[in-house]
C-alpha cells in the first residue's frame, strides 16, 4: 500500500521525485536526522538527506488500526514535508511553532489523496484517513513541534481533499507561504487578518484553538 501511494504521488509531484523512499525501516537505524525510533508512530521527513523513514512496526500499526486509507494518508503527509521543503521551506524555521508545518501537511496530503490517486475514493474511506488525522493530533499548542489539535488536522486535510488544489494549501508553485513572506510582511499580516484567505481557511486558528 505505501509503495502504491508514493508512486502515484510521485507521478503527481514532480517536486517529490527525487525524494530517497526508505519505507520501511528498521527501527535503530541510522539516518542523518538521527536513529528511526521504535514507536507506533515513527514516520518522519528529514531534510538533510531529502528522505522519507517509515518504520515497520509504524505500518502494520497503522495499517491494523486504521487500513490501507490510514497509511496511504501517513505516507502522503511525509510526502508533503518533501514537497514543502522543495517549494517554500519550512515556517517552522522563522516562527517558533511547527503548527503551520504539519496543518499544512495535511492539507497537501488531502490534495494528493484527491488528485493523484485515479479512482475514486469513497466518502468512507476519506473519513478513515482524516480520523487517523485527528486521533494523532494533540493539544501541545505550547509544544514548538505541536501538530495540531485533531480538529485542526482533519479540518486541513478534508479542506485539501474538498479543494484538490496545492494552491488552496497555500503550497503550490505560485501560491505558496514563502513567496506570501516575500511579498511583504503587510501581504503575511493580511492573510493573517482575514478570515476569508486562504492561509485562514487552512488553518482556522481561532475557532479550533477556542474550542478546545
Ligand atoms: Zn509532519
Amino acid at each position: 500500500m505505501a509503495k502504491g501511494t508514493e508512486g502515484l504521488i510521485r507521478a503527481y509531484d514532480r517536486r517529490v521525485r527525487d525524494v530517497t523512499s526508505v519505507i520501511p525501516s528498521s527501527p535503530g537505524s541510522s539516518t542523518a536526522c538521527g536513529k528511526v525510533g521504535d514507536g507506533n508512530l515513527t514516520a518522519f521527513y528529514c531534510p538533510e538527506s531529502r528522505s522519507i523513514h517509515i518504520s515497520d512496526k509504524t505500518l502494520q500499526a497503522v495499517g491494523s488500526t486504521y487500513g490501507p486509507e490510514g497509511v496511504a494518508v501517513m505516507v502522503a503527509h511525509e510526502y508533503a514535508h518533501a514537497r514543502q521543503h522543495a517549494v517554500q521551506g519550512f515556517t517552522r524555521n522563522v516562527i517558533w511553532s511547527s503548527v503551520i508545518d504539519e496543518v499544512q501537511a495535511d492539507c497537501v496530503a488531502g490534495v494528493y489523496m484527491k488528485t493523484a490517486t485515479p479512482m475514486p475514493i469513497s466518502d468512507k474511506m476519506v473519513e478513515t484517513a482524516a480520523s487517523f488525522l485527528e486521533n494523532i493530533g494533540d493539544y501541545l499548542p505550547l509544544e514548538k513541534d505541536w501538530h495540531g489539535t485533531p480538529q485542526m488536522r482533519k479540518t486541513a486535510f478534508l479542506h485539501g481533499y474538498r479543494e484538490g488544489a496545492l494552491s488552496s494549501c497555500v503550497a503550490s508553485d505560485d501560491t505558496n507561504i514563502n513567496k506570501v513572506i516575500q511579498k511583504s510582511s503587510d501581504a503575511l499580516q493580511n492573510q493573517f487578518d482575514n478570515p476569508q484567505s486562504e492561509l485562514n481557511r487552512l488553518l482556522r486558528w481561532g475557532n479550533n484553538v477556542l474550542n478546545n
